[in-house]
C-alpha cells in the first residue's frame, strides 16, 4: 500500500494535464520564437496558456510571466524590486515564516546593504497588521508575505495586507504557491502587485511557475538574453510545461469547491483521530488553515524517526518543509510560532490532496499510535512513562 500525504512538497500530475502536454513533446515542438508555422503554432499555444491563467486570476495576460519555478518567481520579484527601486529606499518587510526562497533572498540583500524587517507571527502563525503598519518607513520599497504557509497551512489576511501596502504606496509581493487552487484570487479586487505560483503543488509538472507583475510595476530582470517574456525572463519557453501549468490551474479552480469540501472533511476527520493519541497536539490555526494541511506534534517523539517508520509502512509525510528537511535545524516556522527545538523536532506535516481517501487516513490512524508507542519506549527525549500517556487528558491546541 502506498499512501501519499506529502502534497505540500509536490503532487501527482493529473492525467488530464499529462494529456494536454503530450502533443508538445511529440508534434508541436516548435520554438515559440521561430517565424515558421511550427513556431507560430507554439507561440499561439503559449499565449493561450497565458490567457487561461489571466482569466482565472482576473488580470491581463501581459501581466503573467512564465518562470522555471516559484523559487525563480520569488527571486525575480524581490531582487527585481530591490534593483529597480534602490534609489527610493532600501527597506524590505517580510515575515519570519516565509519559504526559504524568500528568506534567503532577503538575507542575501541584507549583505548588500538592504535592511529587512522580519515580522513576528502569533502562536497560530498569523502576522499582526498593526506590526506591519508600524514597520513601514519612508525607505520601505517592498512587503513580501506568504499567502498560506507551506508547513502549518496558516492563511494570512492577504486582502488586508494588500490594503495597508496600497494605502502607503508600497509594492506588495505575495508567495501564493500553497494557496493556488485552494483559495480564490481576484487580482482586480486584491491589490497584490506581484504574485508567485508553481505548477507542481496543484497536480501540474515540476519546473514551471509564473510571476504575476501588475502593469504599474517595473521590475529589473535577473537574467539577460533574448526577448522572451517581454525581456523580463529571457530563455526559450517550455511550451509543454506552460500548457501543463495553465491546464492544472484551470482544473484546480474548476474543481475547487468540490475538492476543498472533500479534502477539508478528510482533514478534519484525521485531526479528530490524531487528537485521540495521547501527547499529540495540532500546530497552527484550526480555522485560517489550508484545507489539506495537518501539522501535528507528538511529545517525546523525534520527527525523522516517525517519518521513517511511516515510510516503511508505505506512508509519505514530511518534517518541516521539503526544502529544509535536509538540515538538522528545527523548522524556522515552528520556532516562530513559539515551539521549542524539541517540540519542533517532534512535528510532522501530513498534506492531503484530491486523491486522498478515507481508507488511507484510517490506515494511518491505525498504524500511527502503534509506531508512537513503540518509539516512546526507546525515546531519548525524556519520558519513558507510557502509562502516563495512556491515561492522560491534554489540551490539543495549546502550545
Ligand atoms: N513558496 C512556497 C510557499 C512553497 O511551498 C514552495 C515549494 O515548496 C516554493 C515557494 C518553491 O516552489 P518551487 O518548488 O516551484 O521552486
Amino acid at each position: 500500500m502506498e499512501i501519499y500525504l506529502d502534497n505540500g512538497a509536490t503532487t501527482k500530475v493529473d492525467g488530464f494535464v499529462v494529456k494536454a502536454m503530450k502533443p508538445f513533446f511529440e508534434n508541436n515542438y516548435g520554438n515559440a520564437s521561430s517565424l515558421h508555422f511550427k513556431g507560430v503554432e507554439a507561440k499561439n499555444e503559449l499565449e493561450n496558456a497565458r490567457q487561461k491563467i489571466a482569466r482565472t486570476f482576473n488580470c491581463d495576460a501581459n501581466e503573467i510571466f512564465f518562470t522555471s519555478c516559484a523559487t525563480e518567481a520569488n527571486n525575480l520579484a524581490i531582487q527585481g524590486i530591490a534593483q529597480s527601486l534602490k534609489e527610493k529606499g532600501n527597506h524590505i518587510i517580510t515575515s519570519k515564516i516565509e519559504h526559504p526562497s524568500v528568506l534567503n533572498v532577503c538575507q542575501k540583500l541584507e549583505k548588500k546593504g538592504f535592511k529587512v524587517t522580519y515580522l513576528n507571527v502569533d502562536k497560530f502563525g498569523l502576522i499582526d497588521l498593526k506590526e506591519l503598519e508600524k514597520a513601514i518607513t519612508e525607505k520601505t520599497i517592498l512587503v513580501s508575505i506568504i499567502m498560506a504557509n507551506n508547513e502549518i497551512g496558516t492563511i494570512q489576511p492577504i486582502e488586508k495586507i494588500a490594503e495597508v501596502c496600497k494605502k502607503k504606496n508600497i509594492v506588495f509581493h505575495c508567495d501564493a504557491v500553497q494557496g493556488i487552487g485552494k483559495i480564490k484570487i481576484d487580482l482586480k479586487k486584491t491589490k497584490i502587485d506581484l504574485m508567485s505560483c508553481s505548477a507542481h503543488k496543484i497536480h501540474g509538472p515540476k519546473g514551471i511557475g509564473f510571476l504575476f507583475e501588475r502593469n504599474s510595476i517595473n521590475l529589473e530582470p535577473l537574467f539577460f538574453g533574448g526577448h522572451q517574456e517581454n525581456s523580463l525572463r529571457p530563455g526559450t519557453e517550455n511550451v509543454a510545461f506552460c500548457v501543463g501549468l495553465a491546464t492544472a490551474i484551470e482544473l484546480a479552480y474548476k474543481e475547487m469547491l468540490v475538492n476543498n469540501k472533500k479534502v477539508k472533511n478528510l482533514r478534519d476527520y484525521m485531526i479528530k483521530g490524531l487528537e485521540k493519541i495521547p501527547g499529540c497536539y495540532i500546530n497552527g490555526d484550526l480555522t485560517e488553515r489550508l484545507v489539506n494541511n495537518v501539522n501535528a506534534r507528538f511529545d517525546f517523539i523525534e520527527g525523522e524517526s516517525l517519518l521513517l517508520r511511516l515510510s516503511a509502512k508505505g506512508i509519505c509525510v514530511s518534517t518541516g518543509s521539503a526544502c529544509s528537511s535536509q538540515s538538522l535545524e528545527p523548522s524556522h516556522v515552528l520556532k516562530a510560532i513559539g515551539l521549542s527545538h524539541v517540540q519542533a523536532h517532534g512535528s510532522i506535516r501530513f498534506s492531503l490532496s484530491k486523491y486522498s481517501t478515507k481508507k488511507e487516513i484510517d490506515f494511518v490512524l491505525k498504524e500511527l499510535p502503534k509506531i508512537i508507542t513503540d518509539l516512546r519506549k526507546t525515546s531519548v527525549l525524556g519520558n519513558h512513562n507510557i502509562e502516563k500517556y495512556n491515561s492522560m487528558k491534554v489540551d490539543h491546541h495549546e502550545h
